[in-house]
């Protein structure tokens, strides 16, 4: 199944199982190519799209947040100029959300921007970070501080990689998925109330990004729309950076979800998540969650924008107080 994306260029994501073993066939490798994985991605992904290239050099980083460092950018674009690389060569991300972030960027900025293509091989990065167009690296312990915006000449999604994943990787990633079906499509959330997550994955994969799509079409710099992709994550980043990182980052937003829904919702909420084997409490302490919150995004005024689910399938933009806001936060997560 192709989808199309259309921004300002066009560009097609293509989801099909197998589509690694022909990758040579989907996009243009007939050049210098950068193919940039990392250590907890199976060799064999990256080896299948090296294999099609005509000029390949391979990267391997290492597995992790710590990747997305300048440093690291920096080696990167150093490679590609000592390997001759012109403007008519091209960048393929064969990993998670690291990778791809980090890659994209170096695509974006080498010589004013080259040719990047997506292969995405965790859920997460399937259904998320894989549309949209967002690059980037930390800088100074700062998250994404320093990037750019750059779609992918295409992307390429191979259901099949999800075999290597850990169910807990899995899990994190229908966090995501979870997430578009409560805010914008009631249907696949009644659909994935069903179950059978890994039965109907090629479903579920291309629902999610055709309603990722959906959104970045409407609204790709982020000025509006967009922000519905944040339900459950204002909460989940504090729950992340308070838990250091130990939790997954759709574990964080799977409790972030639930205290921003009506009661009528959080119940199907909660019961959906446990199906998929997600967290729905936390021994995080809610002053810490509430206070990282309030730190975080510099709140003088005392008041909080969040988005909020009242019925599944919509949302609204609410602002609250910030002690209403901690005392739901309180009441549901502990
Ligand atoms: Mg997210």
């Amino acid at each position: 199944m192709v989808i199309e994306v259309k921004l300002r260029e066009k560009y097609d994501i293509v989801i099909e199982r197998s589509a690694l073993s022909r990758i040579g066939e989907i996009v243009n490798l007939d050049r210098k190519v950068l193919v940039v994985t990392d250590s907890g991605v199976p060799k064999e992904y990256a080896a299948a799209v090296v294999s099609a290239c005509k000029t390949p050099v391979l990267v391997t980083v290492e597995m992790g947040e710590g990747s997305k460092s300048i440093e690291t950018y920096t080696h990167l674009l150093s490679l590609m100029l000592e390997n001759g690389f012109t403007r008519g060569d091209a960048v393929v991300a064969v990993g998670g959300g690291v990778v791809g972030d980090l890659s994209g960027f170096v695509a974006a900025s080498y010589m004013r921007g080259v040719d990047f293509y997506n292969v995405p091989t965790t859920l997460l990065s399937q259904v998320d970070s894989s549309v949209g167009g967002k690059t980037a690296v930390n800088l100074s312990g700062i998250k994404n501080c320093v990037g750019a915006f750059w779609q992918p000449k295409g992307v390429v999604i191979d259901p099949t990689v999800l075999k290597t994943l850990s169910p807990r990787q899995f899990n994190s990633g229908m966090a995501e998925v979870i997430k578009m079906a409560a805010t914008l499509d009631k249907e696949l959330f009644e659909m994935l109330e069903g179950g059978n997550f890994y039965e109907n994955i090629d479903e579920i994969i291309a629902r999610a990004v055709d309603i990722k799509r959906r959104v970045v079409e409407a609204d790709e710099r982020e000025g509006g729309l967009r922000r519905v992709l944040n339900f459950g994550h204002t909460v989940g980043h504090a729950i992340e950076s308070e838990k250091n990182m130990t939790l997954y980052h759709g574990e964080c937003v799977a409790l972030g979800m639930l205290p921003m829904c009506s009661d009528e919702v959080r119940g199907r909420l909660a019961s959906l998540l446990e199906l998929a084997n997600l967290p729905t409490k936390t021994d995080c302490d809610p002053d810490k969650i509430v206070f990282g919150i309030a730190h975080d995004k510099k709140l003088y005024d005392d008041k909080i924008k969040t988005v909020y689910v009242n019925e599944i399938g919509t949302f609204e933009i609410r602002e609250e107080k910030l002690s209403d806001f901690s005392n739901k936060v309180r009441e549901v997560l502990s």
